[in-house]
């Protein structure tokens, strides 16, 4: 495909600037948005430039932040607010294309191709100034934005020069200004990709596009080729329409607890908790899932994943929660400190799926009839009068942060990935 003009729009510190919106007055201070600030192990997930000054970081916690920052102000997070505002910056991008596909909440890649002749003479940089100067006065936060043929180094450009900024790299600019840069920079090329990069002495978008194929490809599989081919200017992977439904393929929760935890019953606790919400939005989106995998964090952030299929699709929170469990208590010392838990369903069906609807036939069966009547009725007390109303006894404990009643996130997974 050649002679696309993509545009990624990436929102420039986008939850701190939110909050600045909120309360101007956060704009002359120090200011991190921390997921639970008042505990000392609350984790931050973004900060404004002033805290960044002074070397506060993203998922530091709250006591280390204080320890760099003593004036520091903490705000918690407006999730809503940031999911509403992010919608009135995409339906500014929406005015230009409706190839417009949100790669998180904070950014989008556009796609101007089939657009670019109604913009009477105006190129692809003109067009970028404007979506930028419009989000600016419109909204009130800023946002970079790169300008190329694909997506991969659009998505580059927008991370070259930042706050408020606009980037070109056509084709012909590849080579001066991408490849220089570390192999981190481009789209998917994670922590165990660029390590297995570097002992091949590959550090730079360039080194890795000038690589032999078949020795990334050897040393790193169908991922390394898909970054030598990036690096390659080879992605035509298209850009989405903002209107095309998308299938929900998976369903997690994850959540970093007030302290780290310890032992069967927390575990259970914590598992039961997060499953709850996983579960409301399987019924939500009519899905059941057909395996669930966990995630697990220790106290030094180093995560590792198990995952098991089910033998029958579900949406119920006690199968779900009691799988989660089980692949735990198999899979890891649950006496050992736990930092954060995320499950996650995967492998959705729709409901509709006949092979997965309910028999009676056994025992095993006519228990799990039974559970669903049980969470069906609770699904409906919920829908009318709130997800607080009802829920399993179980599970509580505020003691670390699990069913209070707030709402359950991850901060470490909601952090804001930038620098
Ligand atoms: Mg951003």
């Amino acid at each position: 495909m050649a002679g696309r003009i993509i545009l990624h729009c990436d929102c420039n510190g986008y939850y701190a600037s939110v909050e600045e919106l909120l309360r101007p007055e956060l704009k002359q201070v120090p200011m991190a948005v921390a997921g639970d600030p008042k505990s000392r192990h609350g984790v931050i997930v973004a900060k404004n430039a002033l805290a960044k000054k002074f070397g506060v970081q993203t998922g530091d916690n709250v006591y280390t932040a204080r320890q760099k920052c003593r004036d520091i102000v903490f705000v918690t997070p407006h999730h809503d607010l940031y999911h509403q505002i992010s919608q009135r910056v995409n339906a500014i991008y929406l005015d230009y294309t409706d190839l417009v596909d949100p790669f998180g909440i904070d950014e989008s890649f556009l796609d101007l191709t089939p657009t670019m002749h109604l913009f009477h003479g105006k190129g692809p940089k003109d067009i970028a100034d404007e979506i930028r100067r419009r989000v600016r006065e419109e909204i009130g936060i800023t946002i970079s934005v790169g300008v190329s043929f694909c997506r991969v180094f659009a998505k580059v450009g927008s991370d070259y020069k930042k706050p408020d900024a606009t980037t070109v790299i056509m084709r012909e600019d590849v080579a001066r200004v991408a490849y220089p840069l570390p192999v981190s920079a481009m789209l998917y090329a994670g922590r165990k990709s660029t390590e297995r990069l570097e002992m091949l002495g590959i550090t730079t978008i360039g080194a890795l596009a000038r690589a032999k194929k078949d020795l990334v490809v050897r040393f790193l599989g169908a991922a390394g080729e898909q970054l030598w081919r990036y690096a390659n200017s080879m992605d035509d992977e298209p850009v989405r329409s903002y209107y095309t439904p998308r299938e929900v393929k998976s369903v997690g929760r994850g959540m970093t607890f007030r302290r780290d935890i310890y032992g069967a019953d927390e575990v259970r606790c914590a598992i039961f908790a997060l499953a709850d919400p996983v579960c409301a939005s399987l019924r939500h989106e009519g899905k059941l899932a057909g395996g669930v995998s966990v995630q697990v964090k220790d106290p030094n952030f180093k995560s590792r994943s198990k995952q098991v299929l089910l033998k029958k699709p579900t949406h119920l929170q006690k199968e779900v929660a009691e799988t989660a469990y089980e692949l735990m208590a198999k899979n890891w010392n649950i006496n050992l400190p736990i930092r954060s838990i995320t499950v996650t369903c995967i492998d959705l069906c729709d409901e509709a799926t006949p092979n997965s609807q309910m028999t009676m036939f056994d025992e095993v069966d006519q228990r799990r009839e039974k559970q669903e009547k049980i969470e069906d009725a609770m699904a409906g007390i919920r829908a009318k009068m709130g997800r607080g109303a009802i829920r399993f006894g179980y599970y509580r404990n505020e003691e670390i942060g699990v069913g209070d009643g707030k709402r359950h996130g991850d901060p470490q997974a909601e952090a804001e990935e930038e620098e």
